[in-house]
């Protein structure tokens, strides 16, 4: 068994679902579980027109959902026009959707509030959607395709908008639902991204969750491979969106993976390598552009070839430096220990962190005022907001001192306010002003993956 995942740019119109489903229909015998995110920009639609609900602008909420619904009856037209049967019926559950969306923003605006279990139940209709439309293009094909719902899968806690599975509920019921369609050479097409409570509530597992999804389920059925289709050739050695002399990592380790993932490469959702390193389940990243590409294999030993040393830099935006000073001064003892009492009382974690005998320096995603408030009944607070942390991960990263000696002359003019090299070696990262982010990457890309070797000094 494998699962692949169709990211919403590779699901984005007609033509890429068919490409999609060319991938699907090549790896039958690997007997595939496909999940598939929203068509691309769906989502922020939905999240748009729930905003649009509670400011009351009811033409917005129109406008956008009209838009949505066009969308797939259009992409739905090219796909299934042929056989109207199914036609019929995708538009049947399209319109109950859409119904739904209404009833649910209504209900938004008429409260003047989102709350997160309601914003779960509206953003949620785009894998639904998605996944349907997958299902029905595959049938149109003679392919097996059979839609299976994931909320009667992935069964979650109840943290809307960042939900985590509960596996063992998860493992029996994709067990109980997957593996009987398996047997029978049917292909389970799934929304990725969605899940459900215990006691029915629908709920997402975060902003680009479908890979985290796939993670999941692949965990559950105990894949062979998990395998994420998107619009690169893999993970690379930096964005290439933002760096074209960027690099394809051909093999990467889960932990590599993990932590490039976690300081801002989108590429892969950073929760993805999780579910599966606990299985040791390789996670494959392929481009549906560029089929022919090898993409990047993710293991356990990752690339044993390679030395010691950088793989990739990453940028993880938007976030505020907090720096703590002890008001007792020097040695007071358990300063320490009762700031994370509150980082832990507001379940707010923590990226990077450097100590000094009086004072502390931390990053955290998210501003968090009440926080910030009760910090400063045991230290003196200072707040730097708008930073972002540039990470270089790699391997025994100190083990040549040259890789430190690169990055500070490359980094030489611009303005820093943290430095943290990860104990294991495996993260030096950096936080900057996030108006220098682009240069700051730029730089240290080109120092660590352009320069010839022996170039550093
Ligand atoms: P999908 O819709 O398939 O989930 P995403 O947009 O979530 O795709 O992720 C793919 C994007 O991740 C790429 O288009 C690329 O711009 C971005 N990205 C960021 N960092 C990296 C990296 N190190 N390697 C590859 N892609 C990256
Ligand atoms: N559609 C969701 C999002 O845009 C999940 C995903 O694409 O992975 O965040
Ligand atoms: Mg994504």
């Amino acid at each position: 068994m494998i699962v692949i995942k169709f990211g919403g740019t590779s699901v984005g119109d007609a033509q890429r679902v068919a490409n999609a489903i060319d991938i699907v229909a090549e790896r039958r015998e690997q007997q595939p579980i496909v999940v598939v995110s929203a068509l691309s920009g769906v989502t922020n639609d939905l999240v748009a027109a729930s905003e649009a609900a509670r400011a009351c602008d009811a033409d917005r909420v129109n406008q956008i959902i009209a838009a949505v619904r066009q969308r797939h009856e259009d992409v739905a037209m090219r796909l299934v026009q042929q056989k109207f049967d199914f036609f019929e019926s995708f538009i049947k559950q399209l319109d109950k959707q859409i119904d739904q969306i209404h009833t649910i923003l209504s209900g938004i605006a008429l409260l003047g509030e989102i709350t997160p279990r309601a914003k779960d139940k509206v953003v949620a209709i785009g894998e639904k959607l998605s996944s349907v439309l997958f299902a029905y293009s595959m049938m149109m094909r003679a392919l097996p395709g059979e839609h299976v719902d994931s909320e009667e899968v992935v069964i979650t806690d109840a943290r809307f908008g960042e939900a985590s599975p509960l596996m063992e509920d998860t493992r029996e019921a994709a067990h109980r639902v997957l593996l009987p369609l398996i047997e029978r050479n049917r292909v389970p097409v799934m929304g990725g991204f969605i899940g459900r409570t215990r006691d029915g509530a629908t709920t997402t597992l975060g902003r680009g969750g479908s890979d985290y999804s796939a993670a999941i389920i692949g965990a559950a059925v105990g894949a062979e491979e998990i395998q994420i289709w998107t619009d690169v050739d893999g993970m690379m050695t930096c964005d290439p969106r933002h760096i074209l002399t960027a690099r394809i990592i051909e093999r990467i380790s889960y932990v590599e993976a993990a932590e490039l993932a976690w300081f801002g490469a989108k590429v892969l959702h950073p929760r993805t390598i999780a579910p599966a390193v606990a299985q040791k389940i390789a996670v494959r990243v392929l481009n549906t552009h560029n089929i022919s590409s090898p993409g990047t294999l993710i293991t356990e030993e990752g690339d044993t070839n390679a030395p010691a040393g950088p793989r990739a830099v990453a940028v993880k935006r938007n976030i505020t430096v907090v720096h703590m000073t002890s008001n007792k001064m020097l040695g007071a003892h358990g300063f320490l220990a009762r700031l994370f009492a509150i980082f832990e009382e507001f379940e707010v974690s923590v990226d990077l962190i450097t100590t000094s005998e009086v004072s502390v320096s931390v990053t955290i995603d998210e501003d968090n005022p009440q926080l910030l408030e009760k910090l400063k009944t045991v230290a003196d607070v200072q707040v730097i907001r708008n930073q972002c942390i540039v990470a270089i991960v790699g391997r025994n990263l100190m083990q040549d001192s040259i890789v430190g000696a690169r990055v500070f002359e490359a980094m030489r003019g611009i303005p820093t306010s943290m430095f943290s090299l990860g104990t294991s070696g495996l993260n030096l990262s950096i936080v900057v002003d996030d108006k220098d982010a682009d240069r700051s990457v730029r730089a240290v890309h080109a120092a660590l993956f352009e320069a010839p070797v022996g170039a550093a000094s």
